[in-house]
C-alpha cells in the first residue's frame, strides 16, 4: 500500500520559512488582488489567499472592479500597480470576464511583480534555470517530490497535461532536474498512447481535469504518483487517478484533496517573497 504524500504538513512548514522570511525583511510586504466582476469561486479562492497572506504577515489589498471594465481600462489599473511602489506582487483572479483576453493583459504586470509566476519573461527564464518567480502550481509539485526527499536524476517521470499553468512548465522544471521528461496530452491520448506511457512512469504527475482518465492498473509497480487534477464527482473531490486501485500499486500517491492543493497557495507567497526581495 502506497505511502500518502500529504501537502499539508509541507506547506507548513514552507509557510514558517516564508513568514520569517517576511519578518525578516524588516519593510511591508503587499499582495495587490484584481477580480473583475462577481464570481463566487474567485472571491472564495481570493479570501483563502487573504487568510494565508495574513498569517505570514503579508498585507493582500483585494480590488474589485466592475464586470464591464474594460480591457484598457484593466491594463491601465495594473499600470498603476506596476508603479505603486508599496506594492510588491499582483495577482489576477479568474476567471475573468469574456471580453477580456487573461493573456494580453498579463503581459502588462511587471515581471518582477508578477505573483503568479506567468509572466513571459518568468517562464524564460525557467528555461535558462533562473528562475526566481515560479508558476505556482508546477513550482507546489516540485516542492513536494523535494521535501518528499525523491531524487528525480534520470527517472522516467511522465506529465499528462500540457497546459501552460502546469504541464509545459513542470518539464521545464524536472528537466533541471535531470529528469527524463515525458509531457502526454490529449494528442496522446487520441493516439491511443496513453496508457503505454503511463505503464512506463516511475514518477507520473497527472495534471488534466477528468476523473478516472488514470486506470489503477496503468500504474507502474512502485511509482511515485502525483495527481493534481482537481474534479467535482457526486458532491466529492477526485483527482485524475483511480485512486483506490493505483495506491495498490504505487509506493507514494497525493491523496485529492489534500495533496498538491495545500502546496499551491504557499507557492504564491513565495513568489510575492521573492518579488520583494527583487523590489
Ligand atoms: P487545462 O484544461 O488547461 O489543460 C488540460 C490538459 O489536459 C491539456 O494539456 C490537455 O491536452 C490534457 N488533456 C485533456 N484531455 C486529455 C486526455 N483525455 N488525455 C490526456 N490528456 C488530456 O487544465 P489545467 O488548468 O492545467 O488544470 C488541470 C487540472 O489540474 C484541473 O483539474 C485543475 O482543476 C487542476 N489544478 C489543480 C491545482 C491545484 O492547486 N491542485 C492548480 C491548478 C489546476
Amino acid at each position: 500500500m502506497a505511502k500518502l504524500l500529504e501537502g499539508k504538513p509541507i506547506a507548513e512548514r514552507t509557510k514558517e520559512d516564508i513568514k520569517q522570511q517576511v519578518a525578516s525583511l524588516g519593510r511591508p510586504v503587499v499582495l495587490a488582488s484584481v477580480q473583475v466582476g462577481e464570481n463566487a469561486g474567485a472571491e472564495a479562492y481570493a479570501r483563502s489567499q487573504k487568510k494565508v497572506a495574513e498569517a505570514l504577515g503579508i498585507e493582500y489589498r483585494f480590488q474589485k472592479l466592475p464586470q464591464d471594465t474594460a480591457e484598457e481600462a484593466l491594463i491601465a489599473f495594473i499600470e498603476e500597480l506596476n508603479s505603486d511602489k508599496s506594492v510588491n506582487g499582483m495577482i489576477i483572479q479568474m476567471p475573468l470576464p469574456a471580453h477580456i483576453d487573461y493573456k494580453k493583459i498579463s503581459q502588462f504586470i511587471l515581471p518582477q511583480k508578477d505573483a503568479e509566476g506567468m509572466h513571459p519573461a518568468n517562464i524564460g527564464k525557467i528555461v535558462f534555470g533562473r528562475a526566481v518567480i515560479l508558476p505556482c502550481t508546477a513550482a507546489a509539485v516540485m516542492e513536494l517530490l523535494k521535501e518528499a526527499g525523491i531524487d528525480l536524476y534520470g527517472k522516467e517521470v511522465v506529465v499528462v497535461g500540457h497546459s501552460e499553468i502546469v504541464g509545459k512548465p513542470l518539464a521545464l522544471l524536472l528537466l533541471e532536474k535531470f529528469a527524463t521528461a515525458t509531457v502526454c496530452h490529449i494528442g496522446t491520448s487520441k493516439a491511443g498512447k496513453l496508457e503505454e506511457h503511463v505503464r512506463a512512469a516511475e514518477i507520473l504527475i497527472v495534471a488534466v481535469g477528468k476523473a478516472g482518465l488514470i486506470k489503477g492498473e496503468w500504474i507502474k509497480e512502485g511509482a511515485i504518483v502525483i495527481d493534481v487534477g482537481i474534479n467535482r464527482v457526486a458532491d466529492k473531490i477526485v483527482g485524475d487517478v483511480e485512486f483506490e486501485a493505483a495506491e495498490k500499486r504505487a509506493s507514494m500517491i497525493t491523496p485529492v484533496p489534500g495533496g498538491v492543493g495545500p502546496l499551491t497557495v504557499t507557492m504564491l507567497m513565495r513568489n510575492v517573497v521573492a518579488a520583494a526581495k527583487l523590489g
